[in-house]
């Protein structure tokens, strides 16, 4: 078993992880957890019990008028999102570190691989970084590293965001690759348990590249929204 903490961890402090995958609406997590015999009193499980269904309703609407936004649009540009997710967002309570938008997985999974289908490199980036956010991760990016200084919400979303990242990198900033793959792979051990298959599934990425430099003038005024990231 693996387990990777999502902050420092004090002598003597009780070690927790998730028995369930979190994602389950609340009703059937705690029928789930009623197996094993406790009651979850974890960030989300407080949250959501807290919540009322006029929020939860507003929520999936929300969502749903994101993908809505999506198709009609189709990418051009996150900032036809922004309203969207800062309404999203005031629908939880909590910071991300402790109640995760999961709302955001959905469309922001939608909206990706159109991102990369497009050559909108830098904005996949951008959108990758903003789901980890959202799920409570710390990324940290300088010119010549990419870190995780805290874990996230995981799931298996999150494998997939990364090596789609991966592939952004490949293009954005080849000299962080090496890091964004690294975390990558590490958040693929930990969903499977395994990292030997990793370049089986997600090896294949990466055939955008040399398309992808001659389409790097039309993203390149978006790149101020991430900190320290350069177009080359
Ligand atoms: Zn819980």
């Amino acid at each position: 078993m693996i387990f990777r903490a999502q902050c420092d961890i004090a002598e003597g402090e009780e070690l927790k992880f998730g028995y369930i995958s979190g994602m389950e609406p609340l009703a059937e997590r705690k029928k789930m957890l009623g197996n094993y015999g406790f009651e979850c009193g974890c960030g989300i499980c407080i949250a959501e019990a807290s919540t009322s269904r006029k929020k939860f309703k507003r929520r999936d609407m929300i969502t749903k008028e994101i993908i809505t936004l999506f198709e009609a649009e189709k990418p051009t540009g996150l900032h036809i999102y922004i309203a969207h997710l800062e309404a999203l967002d005031a629908t939880y309570i909590y910071p991300p570190s402790v109640e995760p938008r999961k709302a955001v997985i959905t469309p922001v999974m939608n909206i990706l691989p159109e991102l990369l289908r497009s050559r909108m490199y830098v904005q996949a980036v951008e959108l990758v970084l903003l789901l980890l956010r959202q799920l409570g991760f710390e990324v940290a990016i300088t010119d010549t590293s990419f870190e995780f200084r805290r874990w996230g919400f995981m799931v298996d979303e999150i494998v997939m965001a990364l090596a789609d990242l991966c592939d952004a990198f490949r293009v954005v900033e080849p000299r962080l690759l090496a890091d964004v793959e690294g975390v990558a792979r590490k958040a693929y051990l930990i969903m499977c348990g395994e990292d030997g298959s990793w370049e089986a599934e997600y090896g294949r990425h990466g055939s955008n590249e040399r398309q992808g430099k001659k389409e790097m003038g039309r993203v390149e005024g978006l790149v101020e929204g991430v900190e320290g990231m350069k177009v080359v």
